[in-house]
């Protein structure tokens, strides 16, 4: 992920260091020496030869050396004696304070001049350049004809004229480089002449001699002066007259061409350097072996929020780090010796090839450094704060659930693999729970995705403040949730199950709608049940399947013999798609009574599965398992065909009531599966009962409503099942007009016993009276509970006391004698 970056920095280094190396090679190459100046006059950049031509010993010339300071160490050879050295730096500081291009030159003692020219660097200093014109042993050794032979092969063209401008002596360069035939030339001529016949004799490449009459009037005067001359061939020539002591001047003529071209070719090159620095787009510190600054960047400044004082050539770069620490740049607290020992231990020595920073404002910069061949290194800086915080982010991703921020199953696998060490080395047991929401799935589908995503959210910002410190909780999928508790018994974790699900209990507002719920919980323990991650997860997930099977809302500690459980409920998902074609299905029928009249009225169809091996199978066993796969679409279909084709056979005052699961509503086919159902029978749509739970209506669904209200305009009746289990019943009322609402077994069992139940049964057969709605009591099995629903105002009654449900036969026995209370076969029990 790190690696195309990490290119691009070791690219910019590497294009740096080339950089640096390029410039150490033109300028050790070159045949003059240099030196670059800042405005303050410190060295900025020098060569070789520079110390070289000055006799300079190592130490007098440095980057950041002042150059009155190189002045003062210039060797005798070169300047003798204290007052020369105070009688060049005054000529220097004047010509300097002129901000103009100028040379000088200094004949050393052996005869031999050299020759300094100073340019300024527009704003930044100067650049200086330094050549020796002539080199030769002392005067008074020298032979005449050897001084001869010098002057004649020196590359400086020489020229000696009187105090009348006549021409006293010249050499053969002079000659060539002012283009003038040695024919034309006479003692005594005047300089003047000279350039004219020079002109007359027509030699057309000669120097602009035009130009050098002109400028005779500049040329010779009481100090030395020194013009530049462009050639027509291309080449510049530099032309100085000194005035000598006795009177008469001396004219040197220099080819600079080259010289020019090496200026201009360095210039060039420092200022792509700088342009290359300025745009890079990491921080940049060049230092030599002394970790002295050599050249820094902008960028590298603004990082550590330094300024060009701060970071000039030759500054120690321990004083830069005191400077960025003044500023309050660095986070930690380093000392400025100490963050260098560090970078030098680790980069340095260890060659770390990164070092991360993190500053003080939360930036995180990586640091580089790497060696440069001529000794010392180039630091780059590169801020990789964004990147820094995207690949934590993607690491918190990869080990968090986006949805909740909990942690997700790779986290939670590892922290359990930390926790089961511990609970193997002899610590506190490892309890583990599997969590999952008890109606989520209905939630879900009904209320659509949004509302249960936020729910998810809500539970976990329950769980995770309540657990904050006593165990960690993470979110495995779906709404599923898994926690780890270090335990000294499992005590402790049935107060934590128990505290759960109080905390779930509580109901949740999403939008605006009040959602209940309730958690099903399966702990394991380890080391009692395994030490295994994967054994230990399954054991807490048989112990949730009890949990749920056992009524939800509940927890479960893992036993043994749960596992053979699973291995049904697999068996049965296995078996259940062979069962509808094997014809495993058959109905039973219970009767529902008007409680006034005692008149049968309405007969409920209730599903039967006759396992080959297992015998009768009950519907709350295998519904479920048919709905999670789906297969309740096609059982449904038949139930309805079943029960309708059985319902002809009854007299026409009995409706049959038939049990609708909210999956068959997903289906647009179910109104047609009702028509045809009904043709089929050659049933009238008014003898059909439809039963809904209020799951079907959790969803304000307009497609669902929809589908009511067109089963309804068939002339079928509908009627709300297990009326007050669900969410917010009343509200659910209001969406569709029921023709019945069957008030479910556990009020009818807690009115006998609870005032609570006698006054929900009152209120809501009360409703169901003021709508105009029929009210059915589920579940009545005793004479008291029949009395009871009867006077609480319920107009319909249903349960083992009126009749158990019944087989066909059984059915149509007890439709011939409805006054019997029970049937020999009403015994029979599915349950
Ligand atoms: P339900 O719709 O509430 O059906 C009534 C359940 O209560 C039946 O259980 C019935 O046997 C039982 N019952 C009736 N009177 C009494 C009583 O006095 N005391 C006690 N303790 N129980 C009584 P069953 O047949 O086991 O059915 C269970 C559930 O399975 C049904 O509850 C219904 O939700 C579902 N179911 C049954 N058949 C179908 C079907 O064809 N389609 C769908 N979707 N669900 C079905
Ligand atoms: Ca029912
Ligand atoms: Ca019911």
């Amino acid at each position: 992920m790190t690696a195309p970056q990490d290119q691009a920095s070791r690219g910019e280094a590497d294009d740096s260091k080339m950089l640096l190396a390029l410039h150490a090679i033109a300028m050790s190459g070159m045949e003059h020496g240099l030196c670059v100046l800042d405005k303050d006059l410190r060295v900025v950049l020098f060569n070789r030869r520079c110390r070289e031509l000055l006799r300079l010993s190592h130490g007098a010339l440095q980057l950041g050396t002042p150059l009155r300071s190189i002045l003062d160490s210039i060797s005798d050879d070169v300047a003798t004696t204290t007052a020369s050295r105070e009688t060049m730096w005054r000529e220097l500081e004047a010509a300097l304070a002129r901000h103009t291009e100028f040379d000088l030159s200094r004949t050393l003692p052996n005869g031999a001049a050299l020759r300094f020219y100073f340019r300024p660097v527009p704003g930044q200093g100067w650049v200086c350049t330094c050549g020796q014109v002539a080199a030769s042993e002392k005067p008074e050794r020298r032979r005449l004809d050897q001084f001869g032979h010098a002057v004649e092969n020196i590359s400086l063209g020489l020229c000696l004229l009187d105090s009348s401008k006549r021409l006293v002596k010249c050499n053969q360069r002079f000659m060539e480089i002012c283009g003038l035939d040695p024919n034309t030339l006479r003692p005594d001529v005047l300089y003047g002449d000279l350039l004219t016949s020079a002109k007359r004799a027509g030699i057309e490449e000669g120097p602009a001699i035009d130009d050098m009459v002109e400028r005779e009037g500049e040329l010779f005067r009481a100090e030395a002066v020194t013009r530049r001359l462009a050639l027509p061939q291309g080449q510049t020539i530099e032309m100085r007259a000194r005035p000598l002591d006795r009177g008469g001047w001396i004219l040197e003529v220099e080819d600079v061409t080259t010289r020019l071209s090496e200026e201009r070719a360095l210039h060039k090159h420092i200022e792509l350097r700088d342009a290359a620095l300025e745009h890079m787009a990491h921080g940049l510190c060049a230092y030599d072996e002394d970790l002295r600054v050599i050249l820094v960047n902008r960028r590298y400044m603004e990082t550590y929020a330094l300024n060009p004082e701060d970071a000039r050539p030759g500054t120690p770069m321990l004083e830069l780090m005191r400077c960025s620490i003044a500023r309050g740049v660095h986070s930690g607290n380093l000392d400025a010796e100490e963050m260098l020992a560090d970078l030098k231990a680790r980069l340095i020595e260890n060659k770390e090839p990164v070092l991360h920073r993190r500053l003080a404002d939360g930036r995180m910069i990586a640091v580089r450094h790497q060696p440069m061949s001529a000794g010392g290194w180039v630091g780059t800086y590169e801020d990789i704060t964004e990147q820094d915080r995207t690949e934590k982010y993607i690491a918190h991703m990869a080990r968090h659930d986006p949805l909740t921020d909990l942690p997700n199953r790779v986290l939670f696998h590892e922290q359990m693999a930390e926790g089961l060490e511990r609970a193997a080395a002899g610590g506190n047991s490892l309890a583990l729970l599997c969590l999952d929401l008890d109606n989520f799935k209905t939630i879900n589908d009904s209320l659509g995705h949004p509302t249960g995503d936020e729910l998810l959210r809500k539970v976990a910002q329950r769980f995770s403040n309540a657990l904050k410190d006593v165990a960690t909780v993470a979110r495995l999928g779906g709404d599923e949730f898994a926690i780890l508790q270090s335990v000294r018994s499992a005590q402790e974790s049935t107060v934590l199950a128990q505290q759960l699900i109080r905390l779930v209990s509580e109901p949740f507002i999403v939008d605006g709608i009040e959602l209940n719920t309730g958690i099903s919980i399966g702990i394991a323990m380890a080391p009692e049940n395994g030490t295994a991650r994967d054994h230990l997860m399954k054991c807490a997930d048989l112990a949730l399947y009890r949990a749920k099977a056992e009524g939800r809302n509940t927890y479960r500690f893992f036993d043994p013999s749960m596992d053979v459980q699973l291995r049904e409920r697999r068996a049965i998902e296995r078996d259940l798609r062979h069962a509808l074609s094997a014809a495993e299905f058959h109905l039973e029928y219970q009767p529902q009574i008007n409680l006034k009249t005692k008149e049968l009225v309405v007969i409920e169809a209730l599903l039967r599965w006759n396992h080959p091996e297992r015998g009768l199978i009950s519907p709350a066993e295998f519904i479920p398992v048919a709905e999670e796969t789906g297969l309740i679409v096609p059982l449904g279909k038949w139930v309805l065909q079943q029960a309708c084709t059985d319902a002809a056979r009854w007299p026409s005052t009995i409706r049959v009531a038939v049990n609708l699961s909210p999956v068959q509503f997903r289906q647009r086919a179910l109104l047609a599966a009702v028509t045809h159902a009904l043709a089929a029978a050659a049933l009238p749509a008014s003898r059909l009962e439809l039963e809904i739970t209020e799951a079907v209506l959790l969803q304000q669904d307009e497609i669902v409503i929809g589908m009511l209200h067109q089963l309804r305009e068939l002339g079928a009746h509908i009627a709300m099942d297990d009326f007050g289990t669900g969410y917010s019943s009343l509200s659910y009322l209001r969406s569709f007009p029921f023709d019945k609402i069957k008030i479910d077994r556990s009020f009818i069992t807690d009115a006998g016993h609870r005032p609570e139940g006698e006054a929900i049964v009152r209120a809501v057969a009360g409703l169901g009276a003021s709508l105009g709605i029929e009210t059915t009591a589920e579940g009545i099995e005793t004479p008291e509970q029949l009395e009871l629903a009867r006077r609480l105002g319920c107009t319909v009654g249903q349960g083992f006391l009126i009749s158990r449900p019944l087989p066909l036969t059984d059915l149509l026995r007890f439709i011939g004698k409805p006054a019997r209370k029970a049937t020999p076969a009403a015994k029979r029990r599915v349950n």
